[in-house]
This record gives structure tokens, sequence and C-alpha cells, in this order.
């Protein structure tokens, strides 16, 4: 198996047994995500304390990729505080957007995605959804 194979095979768990995929009844922040070039739709829901992400959930409807990558977003954000995850999300558009190079850790899985304009927007969703939820606001991150 290489490389590749690999990659697909963590996204396709993902996308299949999306994790902390529940709604969060207690949480502190939200917001909705949407990516109108595919129709993926999330909403993030966080239980922030202090500036530390204590849980992380999500919910919604999308292709796999956007339910991959929201899956492994909620896994990677909860321990880390917000400044953690601001630069983790801008490090990943830049990775996936401008081909720059950085150490993005298990996001490393969806950077297949590249080479595909469109999926890119399908991979960074969730992340724009997380920041929105972050402050939470009131206005849908979109990814254009
Ligand atoms: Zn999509």
């Amino acid at each position: 198996m290489d490389i590749n194979e690999l990659y697909q095979e963590v996204i396709l768990d993902h996308s299949k047994k999306p994790r902390n995929f529940r709604h969060l009844p207690q949480a502190t922040h939200h917001a909705d995500g949407y990516n109108p070039m595919c129709g993926d739709q999330v909403h993030v829901q966080l239980i922030i304390e202090g500036d530390t992400i204590k849980d992380a959930t999500f919910e919604g409807c999308g292709c796999a990729i956007s339910t991959a990558s929201a899956s492994m977003m909620t896994e990677m954000v909860r321990g880390k505080n917000v400044t953690e995850i601001q630069e983790l999300s801008e490090k990943f558009r830049e990775v996936l957007v401008e081909g720059k190079e950085h150490e993005i850790g298990d996001l490393e899985v969806l950077c297949g995605v590249k080479a595909f304009p469109t999926r890119v927007k399908c991979a960074t969703l969730a992340w724009h959804a997380v920041i929105a939820a972050i402050n939470n606001s009131a206005q849908p991150a979109t990814t254009e």
C-alpha cells in the first residue's frame, strides 16, 4: 500500500465513521459553514474554557472530503488553545491554496486535494467554520 492509498483509507474511515458527530447542548461557541461549490454544510459546536477548547463536535451533511475534514478537525482542536487553532487553520490553508510547506500533522492526509481546487474548499470548510465558531459568528462561514 503506498502513501496515497493509506491516506485514502484514512479519509474513507473518517467519512464513514465521523468522530464527534453529534449535537453538543452545552456548547459555548458555535457557527455554521457552507461550501456552495459542493453543497457541503457543517455546524461546529465548541466548549471553550478560558482560551482552551474542551470539546468540539459537528453536525451537517457534505461529501466524503468535507466530512472527513470536519471529523479530523474535531479531534485535532480538542485541548488546543484558540491561537494554536487559528495558526493551524492558516497553515492548512497556505499548504492547500498557496503550495507552502508546513508541519500540519494529521491534516497531511487531506493534502491530495491540492490538485483539485474545488475539493480544496471541501477540505478547508470545517476549518473556516471552527474559526467562525471561536468568534461566535452569527454569519455562516463560507468558502467563497
Ligand atoms: Zn464537498
